[in-house]
């Protein structure tokens, strides 16, 4: 082998083209932020603050005496696929076979779509603003994002119409993520139908990443789009354990594929992370079929902080925000000279407040801030009542 003299090779441009995660990067400075001794209340990340219910804990340890700590096959435990397919179907109407099913983490089930899918050149139609980690995924496999401008007063709703207009000979899939992080929109079913009219008539896939699907609101109900006619074919539902039972640091979720696409990401899986952690899957197999009560109380609490943290934003004159429908966060336009990330990092500094600049979710997020309220409600009423003081 021969080495020539000069600078060592240092990154992939594939990874110099993405930006760092915006989420991840206010977390960990609210993380620092505390290790100097700074009081800080952390709005950063979407993490429930929810201990994770005891029987799926138990049921992870139980597996780890049992000597569930092998090797499995990479789509994951038979059982749980098994559980996985049926919950789909009956929550969702997704009409998927365990064979449909893939056990993964839900970011690496994103990752691991995207990859499987995107070809160099095609191009991805995302909602702007919508979760940092889509359009690195579409970029890191050498696709372009195109981002579908969403808007406050449409509610923030992914509209088939808009979405229309962006198609092209090179678009080969639509991302969804309903209910939204950051914006909590929550799709309506008729917008689900057209934008499902849309994939059909233009032969394109669907990616839907729904792991907030459990937390809707005020009666509302979570519509699929891989349930709607002939859409199974074309769609990746993508879900997870993370927020509906509390389990972030798991690292699980699923995806439910059409039978050649299932194949094409199973391969990405074997040679990545071979299969998702053993013996954390037989947790994950106590959350889908034990008692779903705590699934229930946590979704009414973070029902009532929402409503708490809507009540405060009210107090607070350079705010102005529609009452989200799902998921744990609002998504405030403020008033200011401040672009959104010089905004947080003056929260961060003056409130001791971490939250995300909404400008890390995509361009028609600035000027807003992203707030997690998956904390508890002293917090909520402290973090809100420190922005007020330090922004009157
Ligand atoms: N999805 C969560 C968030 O948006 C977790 C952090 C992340 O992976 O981005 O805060």
């Amino acid at each position: 082998m021969c080495f020539t003299a000069g600078a060592i090779p240092m990154l992939s441009e594939r990874v110099k083209r993405v930006q760092e995660s915006g989420t991840m990067k206010m977390k960990e400075l609210a993380g620092q932020k505390k290790a100097e001794g700074k009081k800080i209340i952390s709005f950063t990340v979407g993490e429930p603050d929810f201990d994770t219910p005891k029987h799926i804990v138990e049921a992870a340890k139980k597996a780890l005496d049992e000597g569930h700590t092998r090797y499995l096959d990479a789509p994951g435990l038979p059982a749980l696929r098994e559980a996985v397919a049926k919950e789909e179907k009956a929550s969702n109407g997704i009409p998927c076979e365990a064979s449909n099913v893939l056990i993964t983490p839900t970011k690496q089930a994103i990752f691991e779509t995207v990859l499987a899918t995107v070809n160099e050149g095609d191009e991805v139609i995302i909602p702007d603003p919508s979760w940092v980690t889509y359009e690195p995924c579409v970029q890191m496999a050498g696709g372009k994002a195109v981002p579908v401008r969403t808007r406050e007063e449409e509610q923030w709703r992914v509209v088939p119409e808009v979405v229309a207009e962006l198609i092209t000979p090179k678009t080969k899939m639509v991302l969804l993520n309903s209910p939204s992080n950051p914006c909590g929109a929550v799709e309506t079913h008729d917008d689900i139908r057209g934008l499902a009219d849309l994939a059909k008539d233009h032969n394109l896939l669907v990616l839907s990443d729904e792991v907030y699907e459990k937390i809707v609101f005020d009666g509302l109900k979570h519509h699929s789009i891989g349930a709607e006619p002939g859409m199974m074919d074309r769609t990746i539902t993508i879900s997870g354990f993370s927020k509906t039972y509390a389990m972030t640091g798991w690292r699980l979720g699923w995806l439910v594929a059409p039978k050649p696409i299932f194949k094409g990401i199973n391969k990405v899986q074997q040679h990545s992370i071979t299969h998702a952690c053993s013996f954390a899957q037989y947790g994950a197999l106590a959350a889908l079929t034990g008692p779903q009560e705590p699934v229930r109380a946590m979704v009414k609490e973070f029902q009532e902080r929402r409503d708490l943290i809507m009540k405060l934003m009210k107090e607070i004159p350079s705010f102005k925000c529609d009452t989200p429908k799902g998921a744990f966060y609002v998504f405030p336009r403020y008033e200011g000279k401040m672009n959104s990330e010089e905004m947080a990092l003056y929260l961060m500094d003056k409130a001791e407040v971490g939250l995300t600049g909404g400008a890390s979710f995509g361009p028609a997020g600035e000027q807003h801030l992203r707030i997690s309220y998956a904390t508890n409600k002293k917090n909520i009423q402290e973090g809100m009542d420190r922005i007020r003081k330090t922004l009157a």
